[in-house]
């Protein structure tokens, strides 16, 4: 629960309001169905369930962009039913939802959300606001809005470029290792939820050592490069392709099975053996091949990609090997080519 709070910052926003939210307004609507004003506490319970149940929401459905637009709305919804009880006291209530808006959900949407509001509020007529106050009101509300949506926009760029250098492998530009465990993790998954395939291939150049040696490492940064170039131009859109780490790449096909792995990588190879060279001579490649077990997790599955590559590589270089199958002990692997 802590892990989800933590690395999940659009959930831990609602959770923190829904709290503030309990705490705030319980005691509002006990004391006023105390002293016998049941419209008001009634409109109070409604909006704590409200938000409860978009908190509970979040929780279960792990669906946190659709839950912030939720509660987004539900939130200016309820600053609005307070300023039609509280009259221009309860306008002060508008500023903090306002904020809110953009915590929640994307800067465009906060805006929409609150420009709703506003308009709603003029057109109307809610908590019949008189007109000078209701100008200044919407006035200083767009500034506040647009000072947050400045801030947001910013927020985000900064967000999607550090999520980049995160997850992309600075030479090649390609995903680096860190995002292939998580699209293993969701792979596994895929599979035990939706019953999707799916093929692996771990690529290693062969003798990649003898080209940094005779050229220099930055003829050996060319060929790994080159290489990526060459891989991609082949593989479909949904097939992701991962450094795994220095001349090594993991190749993630999705929907694929034994065969289709054979055929795309031996199609691989034979391109790579023609296309890809360093200044001396030809540069050439060794795959090792797995599918994902039904009950296999991403390691046990990568260690057969493995141990298939070392076959590969003790058998000559040059060529493809299927892993046998997950439920196949003790394992013994296949080569293709
Ligand atoms: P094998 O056929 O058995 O795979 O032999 P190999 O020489 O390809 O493998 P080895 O593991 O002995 O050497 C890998 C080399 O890759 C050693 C390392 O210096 C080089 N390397 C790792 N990362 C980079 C990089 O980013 N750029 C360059 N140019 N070389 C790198
Ligand atoms: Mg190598
Ligand atoms: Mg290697």
């Amino acid at each position: 629960m802590l892990y989800r709070l933590k690395n999940d910052f659009r959930l831990s926003i609602i959770t923190l309001l829904s709290v503030c939210a309990i705490v705030g307004i319980t005691p509002f609507a006990v004391y006023r169905l105390i002293n016998g004003d049941q419209l008001a506490a009634i409109v109070d319970t409604l909006i704590l369930l409200s938000i409860c149940s978009v908190m509970a929401y979040a929780w279960m459905s792990g669906d946190t962009r659709r839950s912030g637009v939720i509660m987004a709305v539900v939130v200016c919804c309820g600053g609005l039913v307070v300023v039609s009880l509280q009259h221009i006291i309860g306008l002060f209530w508008l500023y903090p939802c306002f904020i809110t808006s953009f915590f929640l959900t994307s800067s465009r949407l906060a805006v929409l959300i609150n420009g709703l509001a506003l308009f709603t509020l003029g057109v109307f007529k809610v908590g019949n606001i008189p007109s000078e106050q209701l100008v200044s009101f919407i006035t200083t509300a767009i500034v506040v809005s647009a000072c947050a949506y400045v801030f947001s926009r910013r927020n985000e760029s900064q967000r999607r470029r550090l999520e980049q250098l995160a997850t992309l492998d600075p030479l090649t530009g390609v995903k680096n290792r860190r995002a292939m465990e998580e699209e293993l993790h969701k792979a596994v998954l895929n599979l035990q939820r939706h019953q999707i395939q799916y093929g692996l291939a771990i690529i290693d150049l062969d003798h990649f050592k003898a080209i940094n040696d005779e050229h220099g490492h930055a003829e050996g940064d060319q060929v790994l490069i080159k290489c990526v170039d060459i891989i991609t131009d082949q593989i479909r859109q949904s097939d992701q392709l991962f450094r795994f780490g220095g001349e090594e790449f993991v190749l993630l096909l999705p929907g694929t099975d034994e065969s289709g792995l054979i055929s795309v990588t031996q199609n691989l190879l034979e391109v790579i053996r023609e296309q890809l060279q360093s200044p001396s001579a030809r540069v050439t490649a060794s795959f090792g091949l797995a599918c994902l077990g039904a009950k296999e997790n991403a390691d046990d599955w990568m260690a057969r990609a493995d141990s298939a590559l070392y076959q590969a590589k003790e058998n000559g270089r040059d060529q493809v090997v299927m892993a046998d199958s997950a439920s196949h002990h003790p394992q013994k692997d296949t080569a293709v080519a």
